[in-house]
């Protein structure tokens, strides 16, 4: 942990200043800090599960998909040696005698911002695209997950030196200063407004982004489903960790057709899931704080309501809550939800359906629940969304072979395996020639060459 007193600045001068030593460029270097990484997470298992315990009351199953950030570090272990590699590309004729190659380079000195839904696994995956490509690293936890926020601070205190990997932990102002500095990356995760501030703060030292963000993301339920299966995936990946997981199903789109048997067999997997009484339940979650409960309580005043809809604030509780007789322009579906609340909608015609969605900003995620192929292929082609999953939810994000991220409102760039290694590197064009033959065509004086070089040029 860094000392309160210690300028922000002087922390990155003392990281810019290691960087050059060059000791990050060494591929046993970088391997070393991962398995460093790996131990360090390992260790502290406990500290972690106890943390989002009670920063959102995460049951202990649920915090492991916190600590599932390791499998992003055995990856990058396995797979570091290959990544690093030049990649040699094909040279024309014209270039004669040359070869060219793309080597992956570190950026330099990067910062990491985080949020508090996932406090943990969204500082430590990021982190580990970092050290994978040779940065040195700032880590910038939220202050609003404030127990977790300090488990990392303290995880990294204690395994790397300062000059290296930091983090610094606070809110708004610390943030604030950070982004006036100027970093060689910003890997940012949190809400869309916050997203363009910082933009809007990279943009004046040119710093590259990378923007992951939230949205609305639909879940298309087709006609053509099995009914109960689908019932179970969709409240499964609304209500883990009290819907807010950036990647929840934000609303429903149900062919009318099957709603009625739907909406039941929802209802009937929150009561599988969570009993009767899910505030009693130690598998379900707490909104993180009075401010996000009072927002949610105020979305959840119109349509029927199908399940759920108590509130205690004393125990930032919101139960399972699942809205019928919602309507496009209804307050619920303005925004984001990040909370236990689903609303539904329906429609006759998909058409209508993929019309809808066009008409909002790209989601993060795009659920669809179809046995029809025909259904499947024309709603990858005719929408945009960072990812899609189909005949699940949520679980798009456990795999290190698929890039995650967002695209317009929802993100900019995206990681997770080879894509993190990718977002932390410059990708640095080399031409080489040799000294073997110097070919006139392209010297002055050019007459009666110009044929030659519209041949060239195709
Ligand atoms: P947030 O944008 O409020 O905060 C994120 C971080 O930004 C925090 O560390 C905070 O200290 C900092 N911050 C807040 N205001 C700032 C300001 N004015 N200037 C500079 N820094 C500031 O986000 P949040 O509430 O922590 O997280 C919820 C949002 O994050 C949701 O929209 C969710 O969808 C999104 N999210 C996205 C992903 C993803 O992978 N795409 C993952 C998790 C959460």
């Amino acid at each position: 942990m860094i000392h309160p007193t210690v300028a922000v600045s002087e922390i990155i001068r003392q990281q810019r200043q290691f960087f050059a030593t060059g000791k990050t460029k060494d591929v046993d270097f970088r391997i070393a800090q991962l398995k460093c990484l790996k131990a360090a997470i390992s260790s502290n298992q406990s500290q972690i599960v106890d943390a989002v315990k009670a920063d959102l009351n995460r049951p202990e199953f649920e915090a492991y998909f916190e600590i599932a950030a390791v499998s992003e570090v055995n990856y990058a272990i396995k797979h570091l040696k290959s990544w690093i590699k030049p990649r040699k590309v094909p040279t024309p004729i014209d270039q004669f005698p040359a070869s060219a190659r793309v080597y992956p380079e570190p950026k330099g000195v990067v910062l990491i911002i985080g949020p508090w839904n996932y406090p943990f696994q969204l500082m430590i995956s990021p982190l580990v695209g970092a050290i994978a490509a040779g940065n040195c690293t700032i880590l910038k936890p939220s202050e609003i997950a404030v127990n977790t926020s300090q488990v990392v601070a303290n995880i990294i205190a204690q395994n790397f030196d300062p000059t290296y990997i930091v983090a610094i932990e606070g809110g708004v102002e610390i943030s604030q200063q950070l982004l006036a500095e100027k970093f060689d990356h910003i890997f940012f995760t949190g809400g869309t407004k916050v997203g363009q501030i910082v933009m809007e703060a990279a943009a004046k030292h040119l710093t590259p982004v990378t923007l992951e963000l939230g949205g609305k993301s639909p879940c298309i339920v087709d006609a053509d489903i099995q009914v109960e299966y689908a019932a179970k995936r969709i409240t499964w990946g609304k209500f883990i960790n009290a819907g807010q997981t950036c990647i929840a199903p934000d609303y429903l789109l149900v062919d009318r057709k099957i709603k009625p048997d739907l909406l039941k067999a929802i209802k009937q997997s929150i009561q599988e899931f969570y009993g009767d009484n899910p505030a009693q339940s130690p598998d379900y979650s707490r909104i993180i704080n009075q401010r996000q409960l009072s927002r949610l309580a105020g979305l959840m005043k119109e349509g029927e309501l199908v399940a759920g809809g108590e509130v205690n604030a004393e125990d930032r509780y919101i139960a399972p809550t699942v809205i019928d007789g919602i309507y496009w322009d209804s307050l619920v579906m303005k925004d984001e939800i990040f909370g236990p609340i689903l609303p539904v909608l329906e429609y006759d015609d998909l058409g209508d359906a993929i019309a809808q969605i066009n008409a909002r900003p790209k989601p993060l995620a795009l659920y669809i629940f179809s046995k029809d192929k025909g259904k499947q292929e024309r709603i990858l082609r005719e929408t945009s969304s960072g990812g899609v999953c189909i005949n699940d939810t949520v679980m798009q994000v456990a795999m290190t072979s698929l890039p995650f991220g967002g695209v317009g409102d929802s993100g900019i760039g995206s990681y997770h395996g080879k894509a993190s290694f990718d977002t932390f590197s410059h990708y640095k064009s080399v031409l080489q020639k040799s000294f073997f033959l110097d070919l006139k065509w392209r010297y002055a004086p050019y007459q009666g060459k110009v044929d030659l070089i519209k041949k060239i040029i195709g």
